[in-house]
Order: C-alpha cells, then sequence, then structure tokens
C-alpha cells in the first residue's frame, strides 16, 4: 500500500528506506494518533542529515494492526501527514510511505509479499519511483529490516536500540553497520555516499 504520488524521476536513483515504529519514531505499538507520533532520539538530526544526500526518503512499515481491525488503512493517511510535517520541519522530504496492512498467521506463516522481512514494500516504492535498490539503504531496529533490505539488495544499517529481542540468525539477517541511534545511521549513509561521490569523480578525473 502506497500513500505518496510517485514524481517523475528522469534517471534512476537509490533511496534511503526507513522503518517507522523505534526507528525513526519512538514505537508506540499500533499508535495511528498523530498527537502521539514523537521521533526517535536523534532521528530530526538524522533527517537533516539524510535531506542532505538528496536521496529520496521512504518509509517502510509493517502495520498489522490494519489486518487485526484496530484501526483502517484510511488511519494510515493520517499517519503519513504527520510523518511529512515531521520530515518537513528537519529539512527533510518524505517521498514516500509505503505499509503491509497484513498479519502472519497463527502458526507465524506469511501469506503476502510485503510484510518484512520479505522486501515487497522496498521493491512497490522502487517500481512506483524509478529507485535502484542496489546502492540504496535500510535502515531499521529489528533483524527483519536488515533481512527485507538484504532480499532487495541494499545496505543494511541496524539501530540496536534494544528493540530487537530474538536475535533470530540467518544469512541475510546480517546488517553492514550496526549503531546506537538514527543520526549514527545518517552518518555513515553520509560518509559512505560522500566517498561514493569522490570515488566517482577521482575516476571522471583520470578518465
Ligand atoms: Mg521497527
Ligand atoms: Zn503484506
Amino acid at each position: 500500500m502506497a500513500l505518496m504520488r510517485a514524481p517523475l524521476r528522469l534517471r534512476p536513483s537509490p533511496a534511503v528506506f526507513l522503518d517507522k515504529d523505534g526507528t525513526l519514531l519512538e514505537d508506540v505499538p499500533y499508535n495511528v494518533d498523530p498527537a502521539r507520533i514523537a521521533l526517535a532520539p536523534g532521528a530530526g538530526e538524522g533527517l537533516r542529515m539524510l535531506a542532505a544526500t538528496g536521496l529520496p526518503l521512504v518509509v517502510v512499515s509493517n502495520q498489522p494492526g490494519v489486518a487485526l481491525g484496530y484501526f483502517s488503512e484510511e488511519a494510515l493517511d493520517a499517519v503519513a501527514l504527520r510523518l511529512g510535517e515531521l520530515f518537513a520541519l528537519h529539512g527533510a522530504t518524505l517521498s514516500g510511505f509505503y505499509f503491509c496492512p497484513h498479519v502472519p498467521a497463527d502458526d507465524g506463516s506469511v501469506n503476502c509479499a510485503c510484510r518484512k522481512p520479505a522486501d515487497g514494500l522496498l521493491r512497490q516504492a522502487a517500481a512506483a519511483h524509478s529507485l535502484t535498490l542496489e546502492g540504496s539503504w535500510m535502515i531499521g531496529d529489528i533483524l527483519n529490516d536488515v533481512e527485507a533490505g538484504r532480499r532487495a539488495g541494499c545496505q543494511t544499517i541496524l539501530i540496536a536500540n534494544g528493540n530487537e529481542t530474538l536475535w533470530q540468525p540467518g544469512p541475510l539477517r546480517v546488517p553492514d553497520y550496526i549503531v546506537g541511534r538514527f543520526d549514527e545511521a545518517a552518518a555513515i549513509v553520509i560518509a559512505q555516499q560522500g566517498w561514493h561521490a569522490a570515488h566517482t569523480q577521482h575516476l571522471r578525473a583520470v578518465a
């Protein structure tokens, strides 16, 4: 499910995919009340830093509260709106908000392609926004975010803030970077993008 209109992009661009709850926002389970939406520690500064990279910023979120009947998909419009306001307050633009409205079965199995650790949300966003998944980033607070990013071919950053408790291992559940806060994740993206830009310039210079 997507709640933003995709812009026309002349050339495919990498993006930064952001988990919402516990990564960008303080984790308030099943919350859709805009008044109770608050940025996580370091997220405001981190958004300002990510905005400086020029990369599209796309939120990808599991929202099983829809299938559980706790709230409607329409209620997420207000969440997306508030997210957009918070991005703007910190000089950033919310390029897309993609969510999985489904719920896992009682045995834990998932019957959709979008619930993280699947990578369907990232692929939906990539198709709609002309994004290249290779070269993109996924930032999240649990290993399911890491796996979704790895499945899509992104570089991954885990914010190890205590929200992951199971640490279920797997070859796709190893993050490229582990940090403690959102702004530290943003600093890694900046450093790597900066290196990439400088390296590309260097290659042009010697060509
Ligand atoms: Mg999370
Ligand atoms: Zn789904």
